[in-house]
């Protein structure tokens, strides 16, 4: 796995050790995970956006981790890696969102898919955490 720190490198020492800390659970696919640090977002402590079929990962440390508990910590850190282990599902329903009649896509998956995501989430960390 290879790390990549685009800017803040000082903050995002401790986010790359957190990750390697859960190497083992991050998804085989993912070979880069680029960070940045994102000092105006106080209201997030992480946000991910996976590219699957670019095989990388871009994770902002949102200035919100900065200063939470390690036990918030590490539920961010695995919340964001059960995103990216759901992300190659997650990209092939925005690839159907994109070729289905708008109000199919407002009906169903604009409403739906998020939320059944973020309701997939917390038992994958259930999962991951004991590990
Ligand atoms: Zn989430």
């Amino acid at each position: 796995m290879k790390y990549i720190q685009k800017k803040g490198s000082k903050e995002l020492q401790e986010i790359r050790d957190w990750l390697i800390e859960y190497e083992d659970v991050i998804p085989k696919w993912i070979t880069e995970i680029r960070l940045s640090y994102d000092a105006d977002n106080r209201d997030s402590m992480l946000k991910v956006a996976c590219h699957p079929y670019r095989r990388y990962v871009e994770m902002d440390l949102c200035a919100g981790f900065i200063g939470a508990t390690d036990e918030d910590k590490e539920e961010a850190v695995v919340h964001e890696i059960a995103h990216m282990i759901l992300s190659p599902i997650s990209d092939l329903i925005g690839l159907v969102r994109d070729v289905l009649p708008s109000g199919m896509v407002d009906e169903i998956l604009e409403k739906q898919a998020e939320k059944a995501e973020e309701f997939v989430v917390p038992d994958i960390v259930n999962i991951i955490k004991p590990l």
